[in-house]
């Protein structure tokens, strides 16, 4: 039987979401392919993790639960993961295009001498083969990179592209114990301290945002995005010129050098629309974009446009909720 291993990257005592989102499209590889779904974790106490993979259908977990994977020492990781692909003999390798996976997938790729399917949005499964699509330039070109399913085969999952698979209370993995697998050469590498930037909001669970760029005018005038995301009940987005500027710190910043954002209600209040900007919110479900020039680009992406100074409509639309 087919077999799926999914590596199930943790930090901070949490399952990260692209995780989530890689177990969506192994949840429906595995009804392609007739699969089965394993997973490995590695880290330090992270038995109620291995437990919580079970309920997002992995039916069995190899845990690698040892003091030496407190942080991440990519050569641990990567021999543990060959030990564990030599004994269980999976078919297909996914873990996610972060840059924790993009380092370990393709060393693991490499040890057995197989290609990979690299940082592809999706991944399917039909007539024996596996097709992958990679984008290229900011979305502008796909690549589509097919394989026989018949070798072992590799893959990383770029995010922000499928939801978050939902857990399922009534499903359960058996959790099995795996010992880490390290040889002198893989400790040249030494743990020294993690360090994560604050983050003052997560924009990208958003599901309404009020976006503003250049058109908001100044920082003080900013405050109009602000209340109006507070009266819809969002948060708040932003452009690049609009970080530039000062107006708004960096952590709301939507694009290519920002977030990815998918939520239902984009609104998008002076902002032209440069693609470095649309790359970041084009899959939004409904875009309602308010701006003073009618042949802004963004309109030709818009479901709603509302052509007018931002500093009349959005008040107006707040009087209304
Ligand atoms: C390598 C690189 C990476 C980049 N990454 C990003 C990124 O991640 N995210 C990003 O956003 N940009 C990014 N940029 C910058 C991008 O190219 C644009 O410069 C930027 O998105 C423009 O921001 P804006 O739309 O707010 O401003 P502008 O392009 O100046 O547009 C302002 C808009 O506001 C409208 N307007 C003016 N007054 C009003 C008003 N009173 N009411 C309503 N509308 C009004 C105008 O008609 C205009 O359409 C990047 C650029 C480079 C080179």
């Amino acid at each position: 039987m087919a077999k799926i291993l999914i590596i199930l990257e943790n930090a901070k005592g949490k399952i990260v979401g692209l995780t989530k989102e890689c177990l969506t499209v192994v949840q429906k590889l595995a009804g392609e392919l007739e699969a089965e779904v394993e997973g490995v974790i590695l880290g330090q106490d992270i038995g109620s993790l291995a437990q919580e993979a079970g309920t997002y259908g992995v039916k069995k977990v190899y845990k690698v639960d040892d003091a030496q994977f407190s942080g991440i020492n990519i050569l641990y990781h990567t021999r543990t993961i060959e030990a564990l692909i030599k004994e269980t003999n999976p078919t297909l390798v996914i873990g996610g295009a972060s840059l924790y996976g993009q380092e370990l997938v393709p060393r693991l790729a490499a040890r057995f001498d197989k290609a990979m399917f690299a940082s592809v949005k999706s991944l399917t499964f039909d007539d024996d083969e596996y097709e992958g699509i990679h984008p290229l330039f900011e979305e502008k070109l796909f690549i589509s990179m097919e394989g026989s399913a018949g070798e072992l085969t590799f893959a990383t999952i770029l995010g922000g592209n499928n939801p978050e698979a939902e857990p399922d209370d009534g499903l359960s993995a058996e959790v099995v114990d795996f010992s880490p697998v390290i040889q002198d050469s893989d400790k040249r590498e030494s743990f020294v301290e993690e360090t994560i930037a604050k983050v003052s909001v997560d924009i990208t669970k958003a599901k309404l945002l009020v976006s503003g760029g250049r058109g908001v005018g100044s920082a003080e005038k900013f405050a109009v995005i602000t209340e109006a995301a507070k009266a819809l009940g969002g948060e708040v987005g932003a452009s690049r010129a609009a970080v530039d500027a000062g107006w708004v710190v960096y952590d709301h910043e939507i694009g290519q050098t920002g977030k990815t954002v998918t939520p239902d209600f984009y609104i998008a209040c002076g902002i032209s629309g440069a693609i470095q900007h649309l790359v970041g919110m084009r899959n939004s479900k409904t875009i309602i974009v308010i701006n003073t020039d009618e042949e802004a680009p963004i309109i030709e992406m818009a479901h709603y446009a509302i052509i007018g100074d931002l500093h009349e409509v959005l008040p107006e639309l707040m009087k209304s909720v």
